[in-house]
C-alpha cells in the first residue's frame, strides 16, 4: 500500500511507531498530485514547498512527543476557505491573486496542530453549484470515471480524498457541498451542525447556512477532525457555546434500540434511481438488524425547499459578495470611470452563476419584493426545521439517499440551472433546518458509481450521525 492510501488512523499510528516519516508521507501525497492533477483537477494551487517545510516541522513536533491526532498528515482545503499566504480563489478569476492576510479558524486549529497543508481544492466558484462545472478554473472530473462530474460545490475535495492525492480535506456545506460530492466520489462527508464549527475565514455565501466540515476515507478519520476543529470561536458569534464531545468515543458501542426514521418524502423524490433507492433500503435493512428501530416518517415541507433554498441562498450569497467589486480584493479590471471598474471586474471575475445568484439576490431583496420572496422564503424555512424538530421527538436519526442519482456525465446538466438546482434535493432541507448530516459510502450502481446513504441527525447530534454512519460504511 502506498503512503497516500492512508486514512489518518494508519498515518498518525505509522508516524509514531516511526514506520515512515511526515515528509515522506508528504512527498508520497505530491507525488500522486504531480501524476493525477492534470486529468483530474482537483487541486487550484499546490503548495508543494509549504507542504515540506510543514512536514519537516511535523516530524520536530512528533520527535519531540508533542504529536497531536492530526500532526504531519497532509490535508487540502476548498478554495473558498482562506489559508494565510496560501492563494485562495475561490475558483473565481476576481480573486486569481489572492493571498489572505488571515486564516480561517478550522485551519489554524489543524496547522497550529502540525497539519500539512498540500494544496487548495477546485471547487463551483464561491460553493455555488452541484458538479463543479461553475469553476473559473475548469471542472473536475471524477476518479472513477473521467466523463462524470465529481459533484459540488466541493468537487475538487472529494476527488482529492477518493484518488489519493491527500489523506482528507477541509470543506463547506451551505446547501449540501460536502455530502453531494463525498457521495459521487465514494467518500464520507460530514456537515456539522450549524454553529458548531467557525466559520471565520471562509468566503461567506450564505452566512445563515454556511457551515465548515471533513471529507475523509472514513467515519473514524471524521470523528478525528471534528475533534480537532470544533468548538466556540470568539472570531464567530454564531458558533454554540455547548462543549464538544468526545466524537471518537462516541463511536463506540452498539445500535441497539436506536430509533431510525425513513421520510418517505425522500423515498419518493421525483428522479430518484431506482438502484439508489434498492440499495439505501438494503442499508436500512443491515441496521434493523444491528438492533435499530424502523418507522416511516414525513416531513411534510420537504416539497418546499428548494425553492425556499434558491431565495434565500442567492439573497444572502448577493448581499456578501458585494464586497468583490475589484477595488478591495483581488483583480481589478483597467476602467476609465468607478461604475466601468465593477462593473469590468465583475463582468470578467465572476462565471455566469455567480451573476445569476447576484441578480436573483439583488431582485428578490429589493423594496417591494422583499416580504414576498425573502421574507416569504424564511417562513418557509421555519416550517421544515419545525417538521425536524417534530420528527427528532420520535427518532433518533433519519436515513435516506444523498442524492436522488449517482454522479452525472461532464456538461449533462449545466445549460439548465434549475435541473442543476434540483441535484440538491435530499441534501437542501437538512442544511436549511441546521442539523448536521452525513454522507457515507454504501455500495455502487451498475456502472461502478458510489452510492451515498445520508444520516441526518438532530442539532449538535454529530456524534449520534457519526456512529450510526460507521455502521454502514462497508
Ligand atoms: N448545490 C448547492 C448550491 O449551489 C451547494 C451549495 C453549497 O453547499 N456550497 O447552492
Amino acid at each position: 500500500m502506498n503512503l497516500n492510501e492512508l486514512t489518518i488512523k494508519e498515518a498518525t499510528e505509522g508516524l509514531k511507531n516511526k514506520k515512515f516519516t511526515s515528509v515522506e508521507l508528504t512527498k508520497a501525497c505530491l507525488d500522486r498530485i504531480k501524476k493525477r492533477n492534470s486529468e483530474i483537477n482537483a487541486f487550484i494551487t499546490v503548495a508543494d514547498e509549504g507542504a515540506l517545510r510543514e512536514a519537516k516541522a511535523a516530524d520536530e513536533m512528533i520527535a519531540s512527543g508533542k504529536a497531536g491526532a492530526l500532526t504531519g498528515v497532509p490535508f487540502s482545503v476548498k478554495d473558498a476557505i482562506c489559508t494565510e499566504g496560501v492563494r485562495s480563489t475561490g475558483s473565481a478569476k476576481i480573486l486569481d491573486n489572492y493571498l489572505p492576510p488571515h486564516e480561517a479558524t478550522v485551519i489554524r486549529k489543524i496547522r497550529a496542530g502540525g497539519g500539512v497543508l498540500v494544496g487548495k481544492n477546485n471547487c463551483d466558484a464561491f460553493g455555488h453549484g452541484a458538479s463543479n462545472e461553475n469553476s473559473m478554473y475548469g471542472p473536475v472530473r471524477n476518479p472513477r470515471d473521467l466523463s462524470k462530474v465529481a459533484g459540488g460545490s466541493s468537487g475538487g475535495s472529494a476527488a482529492a480524498v477518493a484518488d489519493d492525492m491527500c489523506i482528507y480535506s477541509i470543506a463547506e456545506d451551505t446547501g449540501g457541498s460536502i455530502r453531494q460530492p463525498a457521495s459521487f466520489c465514494g467518500v464520507v462527508g460530514l456537515r456539522p451542525s450549524y454553529g458548531r464549527n467557525s466559520r471565520y475565514g471562509i468566503m461567506p455565501m450564505a452566512s445563515s447556512l454556511d457551515t465548515v466540515g471533513p471529507i475523509t476515507k472514513t467515519v473514524e478519520d471524521a470523528a478525528l477532525v471534528m475533534n480537532a476543529i470544533a468548538g466556540q470561536d470568539k472570531m464567530d458569534a454564531t458558533t454554540v457555546p455547548e462543549p464538544v464531545p468526545d466524537y471518537l468515543k462516541a463511536l463506540g458501542g452498539n445500535l441497539k434500540g436506536v430509533r431510525i426514521g425513513l421520510p418517505k418524502e425522500y423515498f419518493d423524490a421525483p428522479g430518484i434511481e431506482s438502484e439508489v433507492k434498492a440499495r439505501t433500503l438494503e442499508v436500512v435493512e443491515k441496521l434493523k438488524k444491528l438492533g435499530c428501530l424502523i418507522t416511516e416518517v414525513s416531513l411534510p415541507h420537504t416539497k418546499y425547499s428548494i425553492a425556499a433554498y434558491y431565495i434565500i441562498v442567492p439573497c444572502e450569497d448577493s448581499s456578501n459578495l458585494g464586497r468583490l467589486d475589484g477595488v478591495r480584493y483581488g483583480v481589478r479590471a483597467k476602467a476609465a470611470c468607478l461604475d466601468d471598474l465593477y462593473a469590468e471586474s465583475r463582468e470578467r471575475g465572476f462565471p455566469e452563476e455567480v451573476k445569476r445568484r447576484i441578480l436573483i439576490g439583488t431582485y428578490a431583496l429589493s423594496a417591494g419584493y422583499y416580504d414576498a420572496y425573502y421574507k416569504k422564503a424564511q417562513q418557509v424555512r421555519t416550517l421544515i426545521r419545525r417538521d425536524f424538530d417534530e420528527v427528532f421527538k420520535k427518532v433518533d436519526a433519519l436515513i435516506t439517499p444523498t442524492s436522488p442519482f449517482t454522479a452525472f456525465g461532464i456538461g449533462e446538466k449545466i445549460d439548465d440551472p434549475l435541473l442543476m438546482y434540483l441535484a440538491d434535493v435530499m441534501v437542501g432541507p437538512a442544511a436549511l433546518a441546521g442539523m448536521p448530516a452525513l454522507s457515507v459510502p454504501a455500495g455502487e450502481d451498475k456502472n461502478n458509481l458510489p452510492i451515498g446513504v445520508q444520516v441526518i441527525g438532530s442539532r449538535l447530534a454529530e456524534g449520534k450521525v457519526l456512529k450510526i454512519g460507521q455502521f454502514i460504511a462497508i
